[in-house]
């Protein structure tokens, strides 16, 4: 049976690569499981579906969602999805992205702004922060006091924005209309990398 309040935050990290632009990079990914010992969601699906279901465990998986559609975050969402039958969850707005990785799946539901997502008794909010990929997303879990930004906002600075489908002021844009405004000690769990804080990028970014 699961309760509310009993959702917690487990994490992994997986190496791979990431490819864009005809380049190739060596990365480590961080994979979050949001849930409590019933149910989860994960969010990223990055290089490995044995890395991946170490964190999920036993547990039944909601859904697979998608930050942004850049390789090193979806190349084994559909073998997840094989593995756990739960639907994919992605912005539209990354289908250019998504389909320079997977030719032959697509994605099973949209994720919209202000759209919210249940699992293990608490809430995610969904918060379309477009930039460094243009459907990338970020989900606030106001209960548990902490966003997960992917790409979007990392300890030290907001995202890249170098490569086809980045855009650098849509970015620092989104980082001050939708993340600057959480509380200050929201805890940011990013794509890659360690954690920080709204207060910390925010008296950062200026
Ligand atoms: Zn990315």
């Amino acid at each position: 049976m699961s309760a509310a309040g009993t959702a917690r935050v487990d994490h992994a990290v997986t190496s791979g690569t990431f490819s864009l632009d005809g380049e190739t990079f060596d990365v480590d990914n961080n994979v979050w499981v949001v849930g409590d010992d019933t149910e989860c969601v994960v969010i990223d699906a990055p290089h490995s579906v044995e890395d991946i279901l170490a964190v999920v465990g036993d547990r039944r998986v909601k859904a697979i969602v998608c930050t942004h559609a850049h390789d090193d975050h979806v190349r084994v969402a559909p073998a997840l999805r094989e593995k756990v039958v739960a639907p994919i969850l992605l912005h539209p707005d990354d289908k250019p992205l998504w389909e320079l990785t997977h030719t032959q799946y697509l994605w099973d539901l949209d994720l919209a702004d202000g759209q919210t997502l249940e699992v293990g008794g608490t809430t995610l909010q969904v918060l379309h922060t477009p930039g460094h990929a243009p459907g990338a997303v970020c989900l606030y879990a106001p209960d548990l006091g902490c966003v997960f930004t992917g790409d979007t906002l990392f300890h030290g600075g907001p995202g890249a924005t170098g490569r086809s489908y980045s855009d650098r002021p849509t970015l620092e844009a989104s980082i001050r209309a939708k993340l600057f405004d959480l509380p200050g000690d929201t805890v940011v769990h990013t794509g890659h990398g360690e954690d920080t804080t709204i207060a910390a990028e925010r008296e950062r970014l200026g």
